[in-house]
């Protein structure tokens, strides 16, 4: 495309995806005056609808809140001060709350999405297209880039220009393929692990976040709501959603979690069964040109340890506020530190999803070594305050925002 034949000028920013990444980033951009456009292929339905996330980390809701992007969720939220990891036919508890003074708060991400986008769109007016088709990025290594998409009822393309993309599409968007080959490195993991991820229609059946170390494979427990909780059992890679129908997987997770004096499982209907296969992969760095990665987008973290929508809005809250200094005192000291202040944090959070992935794992692996090994991870946890503590503080994540 001819960037040079378009005429007329766009906002200075356009944010290519509307999930927790590219509406904060949106959010703070308004408030801040600047420009922007949010640009989404799925319909707002849609977003305000798709489960996936839930636990978020206290520095994570603090920062939210001092941007005013937090009121329904601090009044909405659980919060949580402990979990529980299941083995050996016993219950043991971890009370990360007391050890730290510190908690996760507990909000479904479509809530989140739903919060975030009404105030974006609905209280500061922002414009989002929703349900655009075939979005291309232009001119990145330029000073003028552009974003065009296919408008999703007539076909005709649209091209916007801009100063600056951010690009948060997350794991299956258009923005990632758009960093040239060779100026980039992808370093990906895979597990070689499935998990098939439920939301099941019932209560929570403890008032924390339950870990089954299982020699059948891992299962968990998470609460979402009063009313839905979300399940994990660890199945085979690829594994197909219909293998485990109802019965079956209230009878694996009745069998995984079973431990002395645990209370039994409140079933339901099961609303969401799907299977993860569980792999990571982080872009460096994450900015070319005018382009710059958040969120999924440029990198993904299994869910293990609850990590990719805290990941998320890291970038977004660095990249916001990096944009706003560039785009209203010319100060870009925030677009260059960019890529390496977020990658810090994503590699971290990829050291614990390692570890806690052995952990989980390691006794079902058929391995008569690892299992000994997880086990003499876990007993350590909870004999040495000093690995309590330690666990606890890369659970909870770094307070840096
Ligand atoms: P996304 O939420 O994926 O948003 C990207 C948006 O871009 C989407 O709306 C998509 O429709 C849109 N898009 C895609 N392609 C295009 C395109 N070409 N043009 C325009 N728009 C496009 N994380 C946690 O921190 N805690 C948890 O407890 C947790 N649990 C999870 C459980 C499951 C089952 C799963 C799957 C994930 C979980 N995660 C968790 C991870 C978390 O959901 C993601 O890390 C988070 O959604 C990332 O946000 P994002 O904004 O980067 O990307």
């Amino acid at each position: 495309m001819d960037l040079n034949s378009l005429s007329g000028s766009g906002p200075s920013v356009v944010v290519v995806g509307a999930g927790p990444a590219g509406l904060t980033v949106a959010n703070i951009l308004r408030a801040a005056s600047v420009d922007c456009l949010v640009l989404e292929t799925e319909s707002r339905e849609f977003v305000e609808r798709r489960p996936r996330a839930g636990v978020l980390e206290e520095w994570a809701v603090r920062a939210l809140e001092r941007r005013g992007l937090a009121d329904n969720l601090l009044a909405r939220a659980q919060r949580h001060t402990a979990c529980e990891f299941r083995f050996d036919g016993r219950r043991q508890r971890l009370p990360y709350g007391e050890l730290t003074g510190r908690h996760h708060w507990v909000y479904p991400q479509p809530l989140l999405v739903t919060d975030l986008v009404r105030e974006y769109a609905d209280v500061r007016g922002g414009e989002i297209r929703f349900g655009v088709r075939d979005v291309r990025l232009h001119g990145l290594d330029t000073a003028a880039p552009a974003v065009s998409y296919a408008d999703p009822d007539t076909g005709e393309r649209h091209v916007v220009r801009c100063d600056f993309v951010a690009g948060c599409d997350g794991a299956r968007g258009v923005s990632r393929d758009a960093l040239p080959a060779g100026r980039v490195r992808i370093a990906r993991h895979d597990y070689g692990i499935g998990w098939l991820a439920l939301l099941a229609e019932a209560p929570p059946s403890s008032d924390c976040v339950v870990f089954g170390v299982h020699p059948d494979g891992f299962a968990g427990h998470m609460a979402r709501s009063p009313e839905v909780t979300r399940y994990y059992l660890q199945c085979p890679p690829g594994d197909d959603p219909d293998n485990w129908p109802h019965e079956r997987v209230w009878s694996e997770l009745r069998r995984r979690l079973a431990a002395e004096g645990a209370p039994p499982l409140v079933e339901g209907p099961l609303i969401e069964k799907r299977v993860l296969d569980m792999h990571d992969y982080v872009v460096e760095p994450m900015a070319y040109g005018r382009l710059f990665l958040a969120g999924d987008a440029a990198h993904l973290t299994a869910p293990i340890a609850a990590k990719g929508m805290n990941l998320a809005l890291h970038d977004a809250l660095l990249l916001a506020d990096a944009l706003v200094a560039r785009l209203t005192k010319g100060d870009d000291s925030g677009l260059r530190g960019y890529s390496a202040a977020c990658l810090r944090r994503v590699w971290d959070y990829q050291d614990f999803s390692q570890w806690l992935s052995d952990v989980y794992h390691g006794t079902a692996s058929g391995d008569p070594y690892r299992a000994g090994v997880t086990l003499a991870r876990l007993r350590r946890v909870f004999d040495s305050p000093v690995a309590a503590a330690a666990f606890a503080e890369q659970y909870l994540g770094t307070d840096l925002v």
